[in-house]
């Protein structure tokens, strides 16, 4: 009887892929998990320390509505090293609860009832359902494994309608690892402004890129007016306990968004926002540490996994491989199930991600070298029984 109370909205959402895999290893022994979509390493300490002194020194209460100003000039002033683009630390920048909850707030923003936002596949789990509860209608199109799970502009174009708003894109991606260069972005952003659309841009791994710095598509020319950026602390610092993220765009859509925020949210949590500011200003040293050993297991990852058969393309950024799994002739949800059981090793199956994600698996590499060493070992076992 309660359930007549849920939204249909609500009812028809489904539960997280990701999460059954967990609850599952969570019950067994001996699990290596390839499966979170975190870093191991705990965050740098000089960032626990100026979070730890704020509260020392007493500031516990709300910030403004938008975030510390501080800590909104520091990420303007990051921005614009970074990409060369220019956002106005009092109108264009709002510091949220996670890159999560910057997608959300950027969706109700901007969505009127059905209105269409394109969804490139595959990709992170929470851009379709948070578009449906935005009251809009998730679009899908699918990037291709031939090419890198690089989505080309004439797929974009062609799921364009009159009802279409928006495109969600994601650069470094998850789960894929694709990493679009300058010149694929600006053949996209061509198709965004042909046909007059926003982007809505997560670029939460741009620092875990590792061949060619990532770039971004607001500083791709006449895009900045049609980009929300949205980016956070999460990956790069290894913030994803402390919830903070933050998004950029053209100061009426910001302004909108902040709206939403001051009612729904209030504000990012204070002390995670004295962390953030230390982040920007004294982090990169960690970060690249944290990107030196990245980069290696990546390596020793693909390596690996194309050694046994399971082809698999170097990407270019993120913390994931999505290796194919066709080889072994099982369907990716049946793969992970049985390495689960068999080998004790846990991976997300890539149907999750999107319908071109099947024929797939995501393995997160951000995990120790012992570790992933021993999980390459039982894979390729695993793949040897079902390949012979
Ligand atoms: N975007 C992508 C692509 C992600 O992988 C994740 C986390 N898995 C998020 C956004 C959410 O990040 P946050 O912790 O900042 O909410």
């Amino acid at each position: 009887m309660s359930s007549s109370y849920i939204s249909s909205n609500v009812q028809t959402l489904k539960p997280s892929g990701i999460r059954k895999f967990f609850d599952l290893a969570s019950k067994m022994d001996n699990v290596i998990s390839l499966g979170v979509g975190e870093p191991d390493f705990v965050t740098p300490w000089n960032v626990i320390e100026a979070s730890y002194h704020s509260l020392e020194q007493g500031y516990t209460a709300y910030t403004a509505n938008a975030g510390l100003l501080e800590l909104r000039e520091e990420i303007s002033i990051y921005l614009n090293d970074k990409f060369h683009v220019t956002y106005h630390p009092e109108t264009q920048v709002l510091v949220t609860v996670g890159a999560s909850q910057a997608i959300d707030l950027a969706l109700r923003a901007v969505l009127d009832p059905l209105d269409e936002v394109i969804v490139v596949e595959p990709c992170f789990v929470s851009y379709a359902p948070t578009v449906n509860l935005a009251g809009g209608k998730a679009v899908t199109v699918q990037a291709k494994p031939e090419n890198e799970f690089k989505i080309l502009p004439s797929e974009v174009e062609a799921a364009i309608t009159e009802k279409t708003k928006a495109i969600i894109i994601c650069s470094p991606n998850n789960p894929t690892g694709t990493v679009l260069n300058k010149e694929e972005l600006t053949a996209i952003a061509e198709v965004v402004k042909k046909h007059d659309l926003l982007v809505i841009s997560d670029e939460i791994y741009a620092e875990l890129a590792y061949d060619e710095r990532a770039t971004s598509i607001a500083a791709v020319e006449d895009m900045i007016d049609r980009t929300i950026l949205v980016s956070g602390f999460s990956k790069a610092f290894a913030m994803t306990g402390w919830r903070l993220g933050y998004v950029t765009g053209p100061k009426e859509i910001i302004q909108a968004m902040t709206k939403i925020h001051q009612y729904t949210m209030m504000c990012a949590p204070t002390m995670a926002q004295h962390g953030a500011l230390e982040a920007l200003r004294n982090g990169n040293e960690s970060v690249l540490e944290m990107k030196v050993s990245y980069r290696q297991r990546r390596n020793f990852v693909v390596d690996a996994l194309n050694d046994m058969g399971l082809s698999c393309h170097l990407p270019g950024g993120a913390f994931y491989v999505f290796p194919s799994i066709k080889e072994t002739g099982m369907n990716s949800e049946e793969f992970a199930e049985r390495l689960l059981e068999e080998q004790r090793v846990a991976v997300v199956p890539g149907h999750v991600f999107g319908e071109s994600g099947e024929g797939h698996i995501r393995c997160s590499y951000a995990t120790s070298m012992k570790q992933l060493d021993e999980s390459m070992k039982r894979l390729r076992k695993f793949v040897e029984k079902y390949t012979d």
